[in-house]
């Protein structure tokens, strides 16, 4: 489904039809999606997950290696000394609110709920350090419950792909955007969705350079024109290549956390390399990518 030229023209059943066509690269870019941060359990995944704010998953993972087996149990984050805890997270940025933030979740897990996560969103959230986004990724991966996090990459991504109305504004609603999406979406997808356009977000969709020359969405993308142009590329010449073939693969890319796309969703091993690689490695070597410097809004 081509995007018709104008958003204020675009109906909203071609709208819904270009976003399903749209979702469907998606999948075949990231074919089995599932979180970048290790964990095993609930609790390890709503630490990591907290943890996770304005710093990249690969430092998440490298802290909770020694994190997890020292603090197995939300008693253990309850009785534990904050200090104790800093000296483990203390590589990631903002750990002495962190650390303060596990310690409370710890209390309050203990206090209010036997000791385990709960597994509904009101509950989640009363959790120091908790707000709808880190709930999002424990319901959705932790217990199967449809959950829809929006991060700063699905933000970015879901605006330039006018998914929803907020991309007009300054201060986009991650609330009103998780609504507007998710009623366009089955349940059953949102989580396999979030986590798609984060990794497209963080692989090609990048914050200031996008990869429009080489993206499979772009012949339908309405932010790609206006990218192109600026690139001084011609739109429909892209297009044209990109519909001969000329797209980047879940292969190619490669993050700058240092994690591949390949890595990270189990390709299926239909990638193949593309000229578009070394267009991939080049622009991404910008360090323009916000990916680095996760949104704060981990914890809104
Ligand atoms: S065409 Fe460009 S702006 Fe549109 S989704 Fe692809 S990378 Fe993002």
């Amino acid at each position: 489904m081509a995007y018709s030229g104008s958003v204020s023209r675009e109906l909203k059943a071609d709208r819904i039809a270009r976003m399903h066509a749209e979702y469907e690269e998606l999948k075949k870019l990231f074919p089995n999606p599932r979180p970048a941060l290790n964990y095993a359990t609930p609790l390890e995944l709503l630490v990591a997950t907290v943890l996770s704010a304005q710093t990249t998953d690969v430092r998440v993972n490298s802290v909770t290696k020694a994190l997890f087996p020292a603090y197995p149990t939300a008693r253990d984050y309850a009785d534990a000394a904050v200090e104790d805890i800093e000296d483990i997270i203390h590589p990631l940025g903002f750990y002495r609110a962190k650390a303060k933030h596990l310690k409370g979740m710890g209390v309050a897990l203990c206090e209010n709920f036997g000791g385990e996560v709960p597994q509904t969103m009101e509950e989640l959230v009363t959790l120091p350090g908790v707000g709808r986004k880190t709930a999002n990724v424990v319901l959705g991966n932790a217990f199967g419950v449809p959950g829809f996090p929006v991060d700063t990459h699905v933000i970015r991504v879901t605006g330039r792909l006018r998914w929803h109305n907020e991309w007009r504004s300054p201060t986009p609603d991650p609330v009103r955007i998780e609504r507007q999406v998710t009623a366009n979406f089955p349940p059953a997808e949102w989580t396999d969705l979030s986590h798609r356009l984060i990794f497209f977000g963080r692989n090609i969709c990048h914050a200031r350079r996008p990869q429009c020359w080489a993206c499979p969405l772009a012949p339908s993308c309405p932010s790609a024109p206006a990218f192109l142009k600026k690139y001084g590329m011609d739109a429909e010449t892209v297009f044209a290549s990109i519909r001969n073939g000329a797209v980047l693969t879940a292969a190619d890319m490669k993050s700058d956390d240092g994690t591949t796309a390949a890595a990270a969703t189990a390709a299926d091993g239909n990638s193949k390399p593309s000229d578009a690689a070394t267009v991939v490695e080049t622009a991404g070597s910008d360090g323009n990518d916000e990916s680095s410097a996760k949104d704060t809004a981990d914890n809104q």
